[in-house]
């Protein structure tokens, strides 16, 4: 029996790869507008970093990391994310000590042990955008505007970007406490896991999927109305700086996110559209990430968006245009091959794309595979027009052929191209 993929672990496809080169074109363009710069981070890192920066008590940590001994016995993990790689290498490298703005980007794999469903796989890309070294809330707007116009430039519809404050650790222990306060009655409602996080990480009761939890949570007290002065302050000028750069927003007081390093700002790109899997992406302010990782104290934001959902959305939607060759080298016998191999190279190399076949075959097949490639030209090359010295030059398009003289075939042909026109 052939080996099969592992569940969960999915291969892209050439038929499929022209969404990821459009996703990650335009994206790494707008980026780049905004004066994002690439950062490359290892798959695997130490299973310490993903403790430790994402929580002990967090679905990820818990039962979702691929982990494994090495040869030497230490514990490594697949990156369940990129924020805590990130983070470690600007450490590491001491990227953000002169104080400046520091502004990545990447785009990669993750893993993540859940269970597969639509939009849900244990390998998964995403693009992760992070800005290091600035405290001031109009970065986490201008992030927020960054994604929008991202969205907007691969032409996904229907999304909504919903915004929310968690607060910091000025305010946000008080607020556990009351939220704690107001489930200690109505544990009994909600769902095991809740259960659970009720003592670990209560904040997240808020957004549990069951029915019932969410229901019990209709009335919970909201951070929103327990920020201290500062966080308020900021998250007023956040929504300032969305409405003064016109960027459509929901505030959404049960927004909370899965990862215990955020603070203040988070958002989320949500549509309805996914079923369950509702999220394209979302991110937050991580002020303490840095500092908690043995770094610098030093404000950090950043967000996340998963690629193959954002990629389901477009294919639903829209269709893929992927242009076929400039020029299909039609040859039919072996000579022709030999000459067919020397222009289709010689024309190559001045920009075209150009395919062509190997074996011998008659002139039907190889017409037909042009129309299946989508050829805008075919030259038509096999021992009749050898012997005549003269190859010939059809345009797909419009249905018309002319000779082309072997001996200047690679300037004819070009110039008939770039000229565009029917022959
Ligand atoms: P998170 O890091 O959990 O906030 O995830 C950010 C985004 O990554 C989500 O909104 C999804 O679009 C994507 N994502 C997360 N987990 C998965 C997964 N298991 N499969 C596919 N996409 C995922």
């Amino acid at each position: 029996m052939s080996i099969k993929a592992i569940r969960g672990f999915k291969d892209v496809l050439p038929d499929e790869i022209g969404w990821w080169q459009k996703v990650e074109g335009i994206a790494s363009g707008i980026l780049d507008g905004f004066g994002y710069k690439e950062l490359r981070v290892p798959i695997v890192e130490r299973t310490e970093l993903f403790a430790r920066s994402i929580g002990e008590d967090t679905d990820i940590v818990e039962k979702e990391m691929f982990s494994f001994s090495d040869r030497h016995g230490d514990s490594l993990t697949l990156r369940p994310e990129v924020t805590a790689g990130a983070a470690r290498a600007l450490i590491e490298h001491n990227l953000a000590a002169d104080g400046r703005p520091v502004k990545f980007y990447s785009v990669g794999p993750n893993f993540r042990y859940e269970r597969p469903q639509k939009g849900r796989q244990r390998q998964f890309y995403q693009l992760n955008v992070e800005v290091y070294n600035v405290a001031h809330p109009y970065v986490d707007a201008e992030l927020i505007l960054l994604w929008t116009r991202i969205l907007a430039g691969v032409g996904l519809q229907d999304i909504q970007m919903h915004v929310n404050s968690l607060g910091c650790a000025a305010c946000r222990p008080a607020y556990n406490q009351k939220l704690k306060d107001f489930l200690k009655d109505r544990l009994e409602n909600l769902c095991e896991d809740c259960q659970r996080r009720y003592d670990t990480n209560p904040l997240r009761v808020l957004d549990c999927k069951s029915k019932t939890c969410a229901e019990t949570v209709t009335e919970a007290p909201l951070m929103l109305d327990e920020l201290c002065p500062e966080c308020a302050e900021h998250f007023e000028l956040v929504q300032k700086a969305l409405t003064s750069a016109n960027v459509s927003y929901v505030v959404t007081p049960r927004l909370v996110r899965g990862l215990d390093y955020y603070t203040r700002t988070v958002f989320e790109a949500q549509t309805g559209k996914l079923g369950a899997q509702n999220a394209v992406g979302g991110g937050g302010r991580y002020d303490n990430l840095v500092k908690n990782l043995g770094g610098p104290d030093i404000p950090a934001i950043g967000f996340a968006m998963g690629l193959e959902r954002l990629i389901m959305l477009l294919s639903e939607d829209q269709e893929l245009d992927s242009p076929g060759p400039d020029l299909f080298m039609a040859s039919l016998d072996d000579a022709a091959r030999e000459l067919a191999f020397t222009f289709a190279n010689a024309i190559r190399a001045q920009g075209f794309r150009v395919e062509m076949e190997y074996t011998p075959a008659s002139l039907k097949s190889r017409m037909k595979r042009a129309g299946k490639l989508k050829a805008d030209w075919v030259f038509i090359l096999g021992p009749d027009e050898i012997s005549r010295g003269q190859g010939i030059l059809r345009n797909m398009g419009a249905g018309t052929q002319e000779d082309v003289p072997l001996d200047e075939a690679v300037t004819k042909i070009i110039n008939r191209m770039k000229k565009g026109d029917a022959v």
